[in-house]
């Protein structure tokens, strides 16, 4: 597989105060990579300083070969790079459909809006039934599917997704993995996610990278990751 997102020792601070370190990184075309890490860890940093967004970085961060260090987040996003946020970042007071037709604004290029969303509603069919509600009055669950479609109107080539079982219920959580697994193999959008539940996101992803104070300290295929004494004890609780 081509890598498509490549970091190389990105480090990434707030201010003086430095987050993460040294952070060498790669996702190819298609494949679902999963950062894992303990509360601080520096997971929800790297999403941010991958999309630019408001850390002091450096390091080499790029996109199918080419460097996206000097471009603003609009400019990230205009390249194919989704982000869904901590706290989801749907505009609540909009309906189901007006949050979708503003994921597209972010589109590299026109993307034909009816379509997309016929196609989002196949993936998120309660998001159909709330399509004219305001995001506002959805269910935690369906605030997390909205947020998702939204960034998938923009066709993404990369999702970066932060934290999408916080909250919900296992259910809920296990019925959002489904759909995204069937997003990633049918439409070969590149997933990077991180994840607190470590034994969710082994089952989800191809890869894993673990983060420790800011450092990546292992990584490696789910399977690998699943069978190693550290992460077993500290992170999958056996
Ligand atoms: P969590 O799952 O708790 O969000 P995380 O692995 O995503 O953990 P980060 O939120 O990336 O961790 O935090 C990494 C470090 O950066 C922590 O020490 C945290 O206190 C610090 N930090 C996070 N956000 C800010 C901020 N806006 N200003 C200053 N320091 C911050």
């Amino acid at each position: 597989m081509t890598p498509f997102l490549q970091v190389t020792n990105l480090n990434a601070s707030y201010g003086m105060s430095p987050a993460v370190r040294g952070l060498n990184l790669s996702v190819s075309e298609g494949q679902v990579v999963a950062l894992l890490g303990a509360n601080g860890a520096g997971k929800t940093t790297t999403l941010r300083a991958l999309c630019q967004m408001g850390l002091r970085t450096d390091g080499q961060i790029t996109l199918g070969g080419t460097s996206i260090m000097a471009l603003s987040t609009h400019q990230i996003a205009r390249r194919g790079v989704a982000h869904v946020p901590d706290g989801r970042g749907t505009f609540l007071g909009l309906t189901t459909e007006e949050n979708l037709r503003l994921g597209a604004h972010a589109a590299p290029r026109r993307v034909d809006v009816p379509a997309l969303t016929k196609k989002m509603f196949s993936y998120f069919p309660r998001l159909e039934e709330r399509r004219r509600q305001q995001a506002g009055t959805l269910s935690g669950g369906e605030q997390q599917m909205l947020a998702i479609a939204r960034a998938l109107m923009s066709e993404p080539r990369i999702l970066l997704l932060d934290e999408p079982s916080f909250g919900l219920a296992p259910l809920v959580v296990k019925d959002i993995f489904e759909i995204m697994r069937r997003v990633n193999t049918e439409s070969g959008v590149s997933i990077l996610i991180v994840e607190q539940n470590a034994a969710l996101a082994l089952g989800f992803a191809h890869h894993a990278y673990l983060l420790e104070t800011g450092e990546i300290i292992m990584h490696g295929s789910a399977a690998e990751m699943r069978d190693d004494p550290v992460v077993k004890k500290a992170y999958l609780g056996q």
